[in-house]
């Protein structure tokens, strides 16, 4: 639809980027596309006011972004989920694979409140192999809440990670390429 396109087209695409070989997917033209942010915002507000949730938990970095807006937006706390050793109080941390080597992310334990069972959701910019998603859904599910659904503006099919991912939570993912 035409809300899809706006965004689609908002992102860029940067070949090479991080490495050879690779079409890294630019979400800063989005970002400063005032038109593309605001229909972004307004189409996840859309969707997630009925969620009942408690919490927006995004993924370091770029899930910042997204996440600390849509809190705002449906009048919830927002939780950062961060790489290995950046949250100063006691954590839960969670290793996953990456194509060489291992990456671990962080959260705070006692960052979904007291009671247990918090409603969550999860956000990211973009889901590739699902590794990150995974251990933050592990993470949230640690502490004693509930990861209800994970994310995505863009989610890369020639990978497997959102049927992986889909084995743990629900996910969600707005743009599909
Ligand atoms: P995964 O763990 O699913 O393989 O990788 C997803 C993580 O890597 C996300 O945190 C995401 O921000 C980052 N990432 C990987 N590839 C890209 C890309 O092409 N564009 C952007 N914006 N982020 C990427």
């Amino acid at each position: 639809d035409t809300q899809r396109k706006i965004i689609e087209d908002s992102i860029r695409d940067i070949k090479d980027f991080p490495k050879p070989g690779i079409v890294f997917k630019d979400i800063t033209t989005l970002l400063n596309n005032k038109e593309a942010y605001g229909v972004l915002m307004n189409h996840l507000y859309e969707r997630y006011k009925e969620y009942d949730l408690d919490y927006i938990a995004g993924i370091d970095a770029r899930g910042f972004i997204f996440g600390a807006a849509l809190a705002q937006m449906l009048g919830l706390g927002f939780v950062p989920i961060r790489k290995q050793g950046k949250l100063p109080y006691t954590t839960i941390s969670e290793k996953y694979a990456l194509e060489y080597g291992v990456d671990e992310i962080e959260v705070h334990i006692d960052a979904f409140g007291e009671k247990k069972g918090a409603r969550v959701l999860v956000i990211d910019d973009l889901i590739a192999t699902g590794g990150t998603a995974n251990a933050a859904a592990t993470l949230v599910n640690q502490t004693g809440a509930e990861c209800v659904e994970c994310c995505f503006v863009i989610g890369l099919t020639f990978l497997d990670g959102i049927e992986k991912l889909k084995e743990k939570t629900k996910v969600y993912s707005l743009i599909e390429v």
